[in-house]
């Protein structure tokens, strides 16, 4: 039974798939010497229209993430983030582990959006020694509660960031899906706008496993490959990562996925306002978040329903994936419907 618990609890698209199958024929070079690698490698330089940028695989988010902070701060520097991020809530520590101490610093600005006055406010609250310094700017795109920073948000965020000297990170776990909304380009996404380095998610959009971390400042990844291998990211038969990747990027299946899931979280917050459920956040991405009555979403785990309450008793976080079906998407709004009596 379809769920919207989570957009990983999906399955693999039939594309990456078949991909998996036809690179599984003979013997290849492993650790990244392959050549579906080398083909991503050069897929990422053209997507971004960046023949400098750098290209890693690592095995998920947290690892992408962290280890690319890694690669901005030293222990004793901190990375602006939003106080509802993956990297402050999700991920146990692992960019103070790899970071070998930096501090994260947060906002709570509304919409999951960091504002220029709080990245300012953030980038100036400690001078001097006794404090840790600020180094990065990290930004959710699209965010964890489902909204998407224009290109002109990025671009005016990025350059209070260029004012206090810090580097640029996007967690771009759902990157597919805040490009499916904006359109346009994604060099105008990221580096033209001040992105130094993007974790380019593609599990949440239809693979089994495997992230990427692109630097578009090739400078700053200088000795990665090293932290990939250290931190035990490094996989060796890399071929399986690289070819599903390669496959979600040809012919852009990785934007259908994701113009899929957005359409189905539309129309899933369409069917629950129409249940007169409020909605939490502009519904921008593959998420809804919506405040659903304790007993009403007792009736629907009741009924076999799975998803996770987020924000306090009935803020309800309900995640669409490249496969969720309109059919799935209606018969939760009919057993809402019926749980809230409308
Ligand atoms: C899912 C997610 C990640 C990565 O999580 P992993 O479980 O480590 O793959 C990173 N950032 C955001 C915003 C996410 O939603």
């Amino acid at each position: 039974m379809q769920q919207f618990a989570s957009d990983n609890q999906a399955g693999i698209c039939p594309e990456a798939m078949a991909a998996l199958i036809s690179a599984n024929t003979g013997h290849e070079a492993s650790y990244g010497d392959d050549r579906w690698t080398n083909e991503l490698k050069a897929r990422m330089r053209a997507l971004f229209e960046n023949e400098a940028c750098e290209t890693f695989l690592v095995f998920n988010g947290t690892a992408a993430n962290a280890l690319a902070l890694a690669a901005l701060c030293r222990p004793f520097e901190a990375t602006l983030c939003h106080a509802l991020s993956h990297i402050e809530t999700d991920e146990a520590a692992a960019p103070e582990f790899f970071t070998g101490g930096a501090k994260l610093l947060v906002a709570d600005t509304p919409d999951g959006k960091l504002t220029p006055d709080a990245v300012e406010a953030l980038a100036k609250r400690y001078e001097g020694f006794h404090h840790v310094k600020a180094r990065a700017l990290s930004l959710t795109q699209s965010t964890e509660v489902g909204t998407v920073y224009s290109v002109d948000e990025i671009r005016t965020l990025t350059s209070v960031a260029r004012r206090f000297g810090l580097k640029v990170h996007m967690d771009g776990a759902r990157f597919a899906n805040a490009l499916a909304n904006l359109g346009g380009r994604p060099a105008d996404l990221t580096w033209r706008s001040g992105v130094d380095v993007l974790s380019f998610g593609a599990t949440k959009n239809g693979l089994a496993v495997g992230e990427a971390v692109v630097f578009f400042d090739a400078s700053l990844a200088d000795a990665f490959a090293w932290r990939v291998k250290q931190t035990g990211q490094l996989a060796s038969k890399m071929r399986f990562v690289a070819a599903p990747w390669c496959a979600l990027m040809e012919g852009d299946v990785w934007l259908k996925n994701a113009r899929h899931s957005n359409a189905m979280a539309k129309r899933l917050a369409e069917r629950l306002t129409a249940t007169g459920v409020r909605i939490l956040h502009p519904v921008q991405a593959n998420a809804v978040f919506a405040d659903i009555p304790v007993p009403a979403q007792a009736a629907l785990r009741a009924k076999g329903w799975r998803f996770y309450t987020f924000l306090g008793e009935t803020g309800c976080r309900l995640m669409c994936a490249w496969d969720t079906s309109a059919e799935t998407v209606d018969r939760f709004g009919r057993d809402l419907a019926e749980a809230v009596g409308r």
